[in-house]
């Protein structure tokens, strides 16, 4: 998401007349979209504007701006003020439409630029995202969430759930394709609850109809689905339309039903897996992604067990684990029996070890079999093209000529942990 915010960023800047540039030293602008949802983000995110002092010594006409959700938390424009005198403009998450008028406010004066918005304003809709990830791309549909899981920070840095138009939605989409894009995401914290605002005019089963029923070839995805709100009705409309790529990101967190209270999910591990049979009953190929926070506030080893038992009965096509990481302001880092972190480490790394096993087996099944893949990019240092199934994984191959944004058919020659790797089928 804060990936498809920068283009918009950069989409913004290009207006300003400004280009991309390979080496730092000839920028004119150095801009941060920072992301707040785990500690180590943000100390990323210190040290990388840190580094900057001395080239804002040596050229003091560069200008240093920092925005994304860090700035939009209490209290941290304070902080990076005193830490990083030589930022120029900062603002936040809720205003970054608003950059073009900052920078224009900033060449007029010597001071720097501050503007923080505490709520969002109307979404907008005429930014143009200067897009570098052909043949992807991704299409907002709602912003900001309203479901406060105790662990989390987004709903405070990114406000109120907002649903875009269906209209500007499908528009959106029909232009991406029109354009030749062979892949487009629909992004939201829970796309399930997309027009719970009243503002769309449909709800998430029929806007996902709608925009699969725009002409072409290309492939549909979404993200990310929340398991308490994820319907049967869109399962259903991923049945009628080959373009909806049979995966669904359904975030768990946890096993174990009293974590899942603890972190405010409003789900159980039991209707969960019950979604997971409904799913693969319709749709036998379905896979299934998923994120998985191990070390909350109180969670024994039982909890934890039930996690890894919950893997395993699911059988993941992939998953991503988080270390819980306490956020200030929500819920869960004032809760009592905060975990010690030697015991979240081995947590982890077993966790870990069973998702890497799981991938690594379902790699090995692909073994001698024919997918087709949307290649995407070229991987210098393999010296091969790359692509993705339908289902997610990733495929290299050889080719002579450059084939990013063709569909192209591999027979699996090998696996090596998620990386498929075969030879280009003629079709
Ligand atoms: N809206 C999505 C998730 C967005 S954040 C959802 O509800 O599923 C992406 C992931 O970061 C979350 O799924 C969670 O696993 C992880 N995450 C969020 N806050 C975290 C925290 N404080 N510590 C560790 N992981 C966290
Ligand atoms: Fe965070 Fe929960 Fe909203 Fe996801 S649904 S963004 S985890 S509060």
């Amino acid at each position: 998401m804060n990936v498809h915010e920068s283009e918009k960023i950069a989409g913004i800047l290009r207006g300003l007349g400004y280009e991309e540039t390979k080496t730092i030293e000839n920028a004119d602008i150095i801009l941060f979209n920072t992301c707040c949802i785990r500690e180590n983000a943000e100390n990323h995110a210190f040290g990388n504007i840190g580094a900057l002092k001395k080239m804002k010594k040596q050229n003091p006409n560069l200008l240093i701006a920092v925005g994304g959700c860090m700035t939009q938390e209490k209290g941290k424009t304070e902080i990076l003020k005193k830490k990083f005198p030589f930022i120029d403009i900062m603002f936040g998450a809720l205003n970054f439409e608003n950059l073009a008028e900052l920078i224009k406010r900033k060449k007029e004066q010597k001071k720097k630029v501050v503007e923080i918005r505490e709520t969002a304003g109307e979404i907008v809709e005429t930014i143009e995202p200067y897009r570098t990830s052909y043949p992807n791309a991704w299409v907002n549909i709602t912003y900001g969430c309203d479901n406060f899981c105790s662990y989390c920070i987004v709903p405070y840095v990114r406000g109120r759930e907002r649903s875009r138009k269906a209209e500007n939605i499908i528009a959106e989409v029909q232009k991406l394709v029109n354009e030749g894009y062979k892949e487009i995401t629909l992004l939201g914290q829970n796309v399930n609850s997309y027009g719970k605002d009243g503002n769309a005019g449909m709800n998430f089963a029929q806007l996902l109809d709608a925009v699969a029923q725009i002409e072409g070839k290309f492939r549909l995805r979404f993200m990310t689905s929340h398991p308490k709100d994820f319907t049967e009705e869109v399962v259903k409309v991923m049945e009628k339309h080959p373009k909806i790529c049979k995966l669904v990101h359904l975030p768990v967190q946890s096993g174990s039903n009293r974590i899942l209270q603890l972190m405010n999910r409003r789900y159980t591990r039991e209707k969960y897996l019950d979604e997971i049979k409904f799913l693969k009953a319709r749709l036998p190929q379905a896979e299934v992604t998923t994120d998985i926070i191990v070390g909350f506030p109180t969670e024994t080893e039982e909890d934890y067990l039930q996690t890894e038992a919950l893997v395993k009965e699911v059988d993941f096509a992939s998953a991503f684990t988080f270390v819980y990481s306490p956020r200030q302001g929500t819920k869960a880092s004032t809760m009592d029996g905060q975990i010690p972190e030697t015991v979240q480490k081995d947590r982890i790394m077993r966790l870990v070890e069973l998702v890497n096993t799981l991938t690594r087996q379902k790699s090995e099944k692909y073994i001698g079999k024919e997918v087709e893949i949307l290649c995407e990019d070229y991987d210098e240092k393999k010296g091969l093209y790359l692509g993705r199934d339908e289902l997610g994984r990733m495929g290299y191959f050889h080719s002579e000529k450059d084939c990013i944004g063709e569909f192209v058919t591999l027979k699996i020659t090998k696996a090596n942990g998620i990386s498929l790797f075969g030879e280009r089928v003629k079709k």
